[in-house]
């Protein structure tokens, strides 16, 4: 079922939003060559719980971590490990934060030191997919217009696209209705209406289209090892367009202008 926020809702989503937008920021410093991801994890959930929210993904549906904390080749779910950070590398922090009742769902991607060059593209142009994505958000737009922007830049580009994982309503629960694919499809000719919130969240894999999970039950991995990139935002539908919820608030016009030069 698709539900619709109230305005005072919507602000509260924005509240722990804010404190993902944050702790982007904060865990920065900590992206490092010889860190594990379990170290990670742990700061990132002192990060939460010092500002009186919870992290909304631990132990849902039996997941260990705060955060999910997927390197390199693994596109989403990554289980906080002793696995060290490495030169070279890419990371991804996806974070649920739960606060007075209501759920933020945001990603950001991180390079590790110096990464390739084909590997700073990838995150340049997945980030600019989110945003381009965004601007595609309003009411009588379709969930297809949103995707549709995500599965043809990516072709431009020559990525892969992930097909078993998609964004989704939030703010409730982790996830609502309606799944929000970043590609075209039969469901997404549904109609987007002011008051929806959803996660938009491209997964772009530098190699083949697919995903494959691994045996430990979460952990989801391009086909042929390849990188993978992932960028996502909380946003709101409003009466004219949108409101993005998991950035710094009153950044939106900064962030949609460095993004607007992307096709
Ligand atoms: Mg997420
Ligand atoms: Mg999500």
């Amino acid at each position: 079922m698709i539900t619709i926020k109230t305005k005072d809702e919507i602000e509260k989503i924005r509240a722990a939003g804010a404190i993902s937008a944050e702790l982007f920021d904060y865990m920065k410093q900590y992206i490092q060559e010889g860190i594990t991801t379990l170290e990670l994890d742990k700061i990132a959930e002192d990060f939460i719980l010092k500002h009186g929210a919870k992290p909304s993904f631990k132990n849902y549906e039996g997941f260990p971590g705060s955060i999910c904390a997927s390197i390199n080749e693994e596109i989403i779910h990554g289980i906080p490990s002793k696995r060290k950070l490495k030169n070279g590398d890419i990371f991804t922090i996806d974070v649920g934060v739960l606060l007075h009742g209501f759920i933020s769902d945001s990603a950001r991607t991180y390079p590790v030191g110096k990464i390739s060059d084909a590997h700073k593209k990838l995150l340049e142009r997945t980030e600019a997919m989110l945003y381009k994505a965004i601007m595609q958000v309003a009411p009588n737009n379709t969930i297809n217009d949103v995707g549709g922007v995500i599965e043809d830049m990516a072709r431009k580009y020559g990525y892969g696209l992930v097909y078993d994982y998609c964004g989704h309503g939030v703010g409730y629960k982790n996830h609502e209705d309606p799944q929000i694919s970043n590609f075209r499809c039969k469901d997404g000719r549904k109609k987007l209406r002011a008051g929806m919130v959803i996660a938009i969240e491209p997964m772009i894999n530098l190699g083949k289209d697919g995903d494959i999970t691994l045996d430990d039950g979460w952990t989801v991995v391009t086909p042929d090892y390849k990188y993978s990139c992932h960028w996502e935002n909380t946003v709101a539908v409003t009466e004219d367009g949108f409101d993005i919820l998991t950035i710094h608030p009153g950044t939106q016009d900064e962030l949609l202008e460095k993004f607007k030069k992307y096709k």
